[in-house]
């Protein structure tokens, strides 16, 4: 008998290479597709002689198709400001496009769909935490825009595939995530802190600090995709972990796990930075009995190991 099988787009970067190993850990066969333009194909590396998995370099936001697939987690995109904004026509093709071939794929096998989406759906907050029935505040045409809207779009021709063509479709709002395979230089701010203070560099705060984000460990987010696609939710779920750092905090917290002496130094804060970001997670929490169980501290150094490694690798020289 042939085995489920679930297709991971964007299979090689941070959270995609982590749902291939949750899912073959699960039992399922696995195709993990990417372009390569942010992912990582050493994010893989470890699954190569796996029978059960395979890896196929194409992009998405051309016609696609790998044959029967069971699932289709939809999660290739630039996830990081710094990658978005160097990418940002791919990443609404990405969004557009890749979106609606992703779609088809699962309404061509009758497959159910996972579409990872954001919190940047809910632009710089008006309301706090965020709730999955706030219908946000984005800056349509700000820098963020071509990620912020992209992923607007792909949740509303997601939710039409369902409601038009009776697509078994979900949605996770996914809040900050950190943990091993984060790339050192995408500029998110865990990776830049933690490779500031091994390096024994300041660590780079933009503006006072006092913005704040709700980091959640990487195993507890995919936990949450899981539970997510065996649930019958179709309307979106925040996923994330609701305990809320200032930026300054966070940078502290490196600090002491790494036991570094390194300072902390103010940097401009960029356009349309959000001030503050907490999920909501009742909804969560009641549909999903999920909740995350780690904290800042821990997931830090759980991740620690990691970003020692990556900073000893030839592609960290010079960044
Ligand atoms: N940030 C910072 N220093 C850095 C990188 C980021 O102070 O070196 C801040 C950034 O301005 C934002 C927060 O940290 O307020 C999170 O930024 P990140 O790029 O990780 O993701 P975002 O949540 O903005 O998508």
């Amino acid at each position: 008998m042939s085995k489920t099988r679930a297709m991971v787009t964007g299979g090689a970067g941070f959270l995609g290479s982590h749902l291939c190993d949750a899912l073959l850990h699960e039992g399922y066969a696995v195709i993990a597709v990417d372009n390569l333009l942010t992912g990582r194909e050493s994010n893989l590396q470890h699954l190569r002689n796996d029978p059960r998995f395979e890896f196929r370099k194409l992009d998405v936001s051309d016609p696609f198709d790998c044959g029967k697939v069971d699932y289709v987690f939809h999660f290739a995109c630039p996830a990081s400001p710094v990658d978005y904004t160097l990418h940002g026509l791919e990443t609404m093709r990405v969004g557009s496009e890749g979106t609606r071939h992703t779609l088809e794929v699962a309404r061509k096998y009758g497959a159910k769909y996972l579409i990872a989406s954001t919190s940047e759906c809910y632009g710089d907050p008006l309301e706090h935490p965020q709730k999955e029935t706030y219908w946000g505040h984005v800056n349509p045409i700000g820098p963020r825009s071509v990620y912020d809207e992209a992923k607007r779009f792909g949740e509303a021709l997601t939710m039409a595939y369902h409601r038009y063509h009776n697509l078994d479709t979900r949605i996770v709002r996914i809040f900050n995530t950190y943990g091993p395979r984060m790339q050192l230089n995408d500029g998110r701010v865990i990776p830049n802190f933690m490779k500031q203070a091994l390096r024994g560099e300041d660590l780079t705060v933009y503006g006072d600090g006092s913005q704040t984000r709700s980091f959640c460990y990487v195993s507890d987010e995919i936990e949450g995709f899981l539970r997510l696609i065996r649930s019958s939710e179709h309307l979106p779920v925040n996923i994330g972990n609701p305990i809320e750092h200032t930026i300054l905090e966070c940078a502290q917290c490196v600090l002491a796990i790494t036991g570094s002496k390194s300072k902390i130094r103010s940097q401009p804060l960029p356009p349309d930075d959000p001030r503050q970001r907490c999920p909501d997670i009742s909804k969560a929490k009641a549909l999903l009995g999920w909740e995350p169980k780690i904290d800042l501290e821990t997931g830090l150094r759980s991740s620690l190991e990691y970003f020692r490694q990556a900073l000893l690798e030839p592609a960290a020289t010079g960044n």
